[in-house]
């Protein structure tokens, strides 16, 4: 069995945008020579998410208002991890979207069903922040 392991840096001009990373998961497998296996893509922090879902501008602005709504922003002072910080809401966000997902690699592509695309979902942003990918099969 071989593996291979990437990050990717991201820095999101917003506090939250999100952005189709379906490239980035299919290159890194194009580097690693592995034809059939798993692909496990993960945020690397508690403010943001990997999620699969529908690349359409519509439904990524539905999920934004619908995070807005279970987990406002303001007033930061409704939260009581707020103090030092100001992104309990973006904890509450990944919460709600997810860490990680894990796709099956067949014939050295991602084994998607209909419109699914891979995502990250940044609800703390304009900073570094890194996605890890590994990948295991032969
Ligand atoms: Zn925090």
């Amino acid at each position: 069995m071989r593996s291979y392991r990437k990050e990717q840096v991201f820095q999101t001009p917003h506090r939250r945008d999100y952005i189709n990373i379906t490239p980035d998961v299919e290159k890194a497998i194009k580097e690693s020579g592995i034809k059939e296996g798993l692909c496990l893509v993960n945020a690397m922090h508690i403010t943001a998410s990997v999620y699969i879902n529908d690349n359409e501008q519509g439904l990524i602005h539905d999920y934004d208002k619908w995070l807005e709504k279970l987990a406002p922003h303001e007033p930061v002072s409704q939260y009581e991890h707020n103090g030092f910080e100001d992104n309990a809401d973006a904890h509450m966000k990944r919460q709600v979207m997810g860490r990680e997902v894990v796709v099956a690699i067949t014939d050295g592509k991602l084994d998607f069903g209909p419109w699914e695309q891979i995502f990250y979902g940044e609800f703390d942003g304009r900073r570094k922040k890194r996605v890890l990918v590994k990948i295991i099969g032969e």
